[in-house]
Parts: structure tokens; sequence; C-alpha cells
């Protein structure tokens, strides 16, 4: 408790304006931040997931942001980093990945009310199938109030007790589980999560559970000027786990779809969990993709190539002073 706070106290003083500010200036001067969000609730929705983001959390973490950044578009920005110069204010690009209900419900008129540019990358299998992929169905059925262990198949000794605590503690131990059953062949891990899901039983969930927009969701968000609908795979898998005609595949479905429900050009794709490698990366240009982005956590300088734009993640524990600091490139970037 003691050192959170001393933690706390020492990130307030590390994004203290008149400290930071020139720090901020000197390291992002002519250069951009992509941001990388999932999904949105109100504040009093009782969730425990990284992803989902607190209402006014992003509302101030986009205030800070327009005052600062030119917040872009994605093609807007791509326009000006391809440039060899360009002006010195940081461009910001806001994306959320994925294609979850609260985009719709609370994104949007966000969007609308400030005018605000935003990606949204729609993996297309959970919003045609209306399931959740395995993450967040795993996740949803731990939205409960008793603690609950959980271990993976035999052959592995490793258990993980969800909700003996709560918050970021919490979701450490959650997001080590979803690690583990990362590593698992596809198939094989739909199977481990529906029993592990069966396992937890039906117990009062304290949160609605994340869900897939519908498809009139994504051509209503699509209708909107200021949103760009880019793809995020169809499958969802880990592309540099599947063989490189699957990673195409999905891209190519993912495309195709979205471009049919929407009747707009997909020009942009997210790698799921920000993976790539070289084939990965040669699919998607395949596909017909004019630039990729992927989870590593830096600003993105000019010039640099189009398939692998860097990402900064935003997630539901992060406080103000570590969103500011994370926009350089992370906390440890700025203290070195
Ligand atoms: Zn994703």
């Amino acid at each position: 408790m003691l050192r959170q706070l001393a933690k706390s106290a020492m990130y307030r003083l590390a994004a203290w304006e008149p400290l930071f500010g020139p720090a901020r200036r000197r390291r992002l001067g002519g250069k951009a931040v992509v941001l990388m969000y999932h999904e949105l609730a109100e504040d009093g929705d009782d969730i425990e997931a990284w992803t989902v983001v607190k209402r006014t959390d992003f509302l101030r973490q986009m205030d800070y942001l327009r005052s600062k950044f030119d917040v872009l578009s994605l093609a807007q920005a791509i326009a000006r980093m391809t440039q060899p110069n360009g002006p010195d204010r940081p461009v910001a690009v806001v994306t959320f990945d994925d294609g979850d209900r609260g985009n719709r419900d609370i994104l949007l008129p966000i969007i609308e009310a400030l005018d605000l540019p935003a990606t949204i990358f729609v993996a297309t299998g959970q919003v045609q199938d209306r399931t959740p992929y395995w993450f967040d169905r795993l996740v949803n059925a731990l939205q409960v109030d008793a603690p609950v262990t959980v271990s993976l198949p035999s052959g592995s000794s490793a258990a993980y007790t969800i909700n003996e605590t709560r918050g970021a503690a919490n979701w450490i131990r959650i997001q080590e589980l979803l690690s583990s059953l990362k590593k698992l062949e596809p198939a094989r891990r739909e199977q481990v999560v529906d029993d592990m899901i069966k396992r937890i039983g039906p117990q009062e969930p304290r949160y609605r559970g994340i869900a897939p927009l519908s498809i009139s969701d994504v051509r209503e968000l699509a209708d909107c000027p200021l949103v760009t609908i880019g793809a995020h795979s169809h499958c969802h898998n880990i592309l540099t786990q599947i063989d490189r005609r699957a990673a195409l595949e999905s891209a190519v479905r993912s495309k195709e779809l979205l471009e049919s429900w929407t009747g707009r050009r997909v020009n942009y794709f997210a790698y799921p969990n920000g993976d790539f490698n070289d084939a990965v990366a040669s699919a998607v240009v395949e596909a017909g993709f004019e630039a990729a982005l992927s989870t590593v956590p830096r600003p993105w300088g000019r010039g640099e190539p189009l398939f692998a734009l860097p990402r900064i993640g935003v997630g539901r524990y992060d406080s103000i002073d570590v969103f500011k600091l994370g926009l350089v490139g992370g906390i440890g970037q700025f203290l070195n």
C-alpha cells in the first residue's frame, strides 16, 4: 500500500507539466503516437479487465491529448509522417481493437461530441458469430465475486487463483492465465477454455459482459465521417502461430467482410496481439492493405516502414499520470 502511494507520487511528479512538458516536446517533436484501446464502459460498471477503460478516464485522456497533440485520422497521420518534413507539434491517433459493443454505445457519441477522429480495427469472426473470442469469454466468466482457481490441462502444473484481490493486482493474475493459454494451439485452446468456463460454472455476474458489435453497429460506426474502420483479421488467432496461408485467408476475409458490410474500402490492419513477422507482414501486404499496426509501445518517427507501425496500449488501471508518461514510450523511457 505504502509502496503504491510512493509510486503514484513519483508518477505524479514525473508527469508534472513544468517538468514533463519540455521532455515531451523534446522526445515527441515531429513524431506521432498511436494509442490502442479496446473497450469503454460506464464508470459504475464493475468489471475486472485491462481492456475496458472507464468513460471518465477516457474523456480526461482525450482532453489532454487534444491540448498537446494534433489528433488526426490514421490516413491524415500517414500522409504527414511519410513527408520528409512537417510541423513540430506531435500527432496522436486514437485506435480501438476487436470491435466491442461499447465502441458504438459509448465511444461513438464521444467521437461525435468531441469531433474526435478514431480508427476501429474490427475482428470480423466475433461480429459474424455474435460470440466473443475465447479471451473475452473467459474474462466474462471470471467476473464473479468469489475467488476462482483454474488450472491448465495435464502436462502443466500451473494453477491460477483469480479474485483474491481486486484491481490491477487481480488483472496481473488474469493476464498470466491468458498468456499461458495464448501458447496453446488454437483448436485445443477453444476446448480448454470452454472446459474452464464450465468448471467456473454459472454464477451471478458482476458485469453484463464484453460482447461484440453487431453488423449493423459496424455499419453505423462506418457511416460516421470521423470513424475509420480497419481490419483485425477474421479469426483473431496470433498470426505468427498459424501458417502463412491461413494468416492471409484471415486477413483477406476480414477485409472483404468489412467492405461488404460498410460499403467502404478498408485500408488498414492491426495484427492480433500485435504479433507479426516477415511472413505475416507480407501476407497483409498481399491482402491489399496499405499499412499495419503492431503493439510495440513507442512513438512513430517520420519515414518508418508502414507495416510495422508502433502503438501504445492504454488500459483500465492506468492513472492519468501513467497515461501521460506512456505517450513518450513508457515510464522507463522517461526516467532513463
Ligand atoms: Zn485484438
